[in-house]
């Protein structure tokens, strides 16, 4: 399958690119991905850093994960959309938030991480593969 990812944030000052295959799709229940973006779980797809084309400005927001890993999260300063996400763990990646692709119809997670902090009544697919915590692979 060939994507041509493409999308933006609310107000459209910032805007993206990419066409290089995603390395990883996955929802995370943890609760700094729940309070960033104010729901009930957040949607990622990963791709190769430098295949990422960002068009506008984004402030960030760096806070150290569980692990001791220091996570950056990108959001537009006018709307305050979130953008994207990435981890000093493996800089070689970049998580764009599912919500602000323009058709992510494609989207189906790989995964789900930090499964243990699913709230009880978040719908989810029982055929996708959920890690308690962080994927280990
Ligand atoms: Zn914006
Ligand atoms: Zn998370």
């Amino acid at each position: 399958m060939t994507l041509n990812i493409s999308g933006r944030c609310l107000c459209g000052s910032v805007s993206f690119e990419c066409s290089a295959e995603p390395v990883f799709q996955g929802c995370c229940h943890c609760d700094d991905c729940r309070r960033s973006g104010g729901s009930l779980y957040a949607s990622f797809v990963f791709v190769p850093t430098e295949t990422l084309l960002v068009t506008g400005e984004t402030h960030s927001y760096q806070h150290q994960s569980d692990r001791g890993s220091t996570m950056t999260k990108e959001f537009c300063p006018t709307c305050g959309s979130q953008m994207f996400s990435s981890g000093s763990y493996s800089p070689d990646r970049r998580g764009i938030r599912v919500g602000v692709i323009d058709d992510a119809s494609w989207f189906r997670p790989d995964a789900y991480v930090y499964a243990s902090k699913k709230l009880p009544h978040t719908p989810v697919d029982p055929e996708t593969t959920a890690y308690e915590k962080m994927r280990t692979t």
